[in-house]
């Protein structure tokens, strides 16, 4: 029996084998596009823990950039929350989703609102209680979501999904688990970073647009997806999750290059 993710990513393997490469994209009408950014393993390199990511320099501004020439037409699509992608990018605080769709800032600039509710205390306690006792697990509260960092302890893996589907059982309608590049991610059930993409497409200045979802891990599937379903397509960066062979962008550093050459198509 294939596992969700299995499934997940075959459904992105064949969608995406009818999708346009990065290339042909930039030859295409750049204007009429709204891009959908991934952050960690997108356009930030992975770091031992995520505290230690590093921002290149010029992103920000290169975002900004991206941003205006789109007319307003690009958002962050994210596992954290958002206030800490507005501190990775300060002074930006561009329009997005947070906690896999749970937050979500509508205009740049705007409030960030909370879509789904904060995660019982109760079960925040237990899982930090239960992580502290695992030697290289972060467990990490995100208000609506809750992950569980285990890449410094990769062996513990199969013990920590154990204990956190145990907790889950009694949360079987509300809350789901996902797990991503090392780490387990607790979010409400309803919510994905797919959901936040069909639901960012809808606002003014995003509607109408062809969509491009740029994203290195399972939980950016759902947005591929989505994308597709609103004609337009998904680019996939080799990490952790998608191998060399599959993907349309090779690297972080591939997709700020990528992104340069639609700035400069969007100056033109
Ligand atoms: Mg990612």
């Amino acid at each position: 029996m294939k596992t969700v993710e299995q499934a997940s990513l075959g459904e992105a393997r064949g969608v995406d084998a009818k999708q346009q490469s990065p290339s042909e994209l930039l030859a295409g009408d750049v204007r009429s596009y709204a891009l959908f950014l991934d952050c960690d393993g997108t356009l930030l390199d992975i770091a031992p823990t995520p505290n230690e990511v590093r921002v290149p320099p010029g992103l920000v501004e290169l975002l900004v950039r991206i941003s205006k020439g789109l007319g307003g037409a690009l958002a962050v699509l994210t596992g954290r929350q958002l206030a800490e992608i507005d501190t990775l990018l300060t002074p930006a605080k561009l329009v997005g989703a947070g906690v896999h769709g749970a937050e979500l800032r509508t205009v740049s600039g705007g409030a960030i609102a909370r879509v789904a509710s904060t995660l019982p205390n109760s079960l925040v306690e237990e899982v930090m209680r239960r992580t502290q006792k695992l030697p290289g697990i972060i467990a990490e509260p995100k208000g609506p979501g809750l992950a569980v960092h285990y890449r410094l302890a990769p062996h513990l893996k199969n013990a920590l999904e154990t204990e956190l589907r145990g907790l889950l059982t009694q949360y079987a309608d509300a809350l789901v688990l996902c797990h991503g590049r090392k780490l387990f991610e607790i979010v409400p059930a309803g919510h994905s970073k797919g959901t936040a993409l069909e639901t960012i497409w809808a606002l003014p200045g995003f509607s109408g647009r062809r969509p491009i979802m740029i994203g290195d891990d399972i939980g950016d599937v759902p947005a591929f997806l989505a994308a597709r379903r609103l004609g337009g397509t998904g680019l996939r960066v080799a990490g952790e999750q998608f191998g060399h062979q599959d993907v349309e962008l090779q690297s972080p550093a591939r997709v700020i290059a990528w992104l340069g050459y639609l700035a400069e198509r969007l100056d033109g």
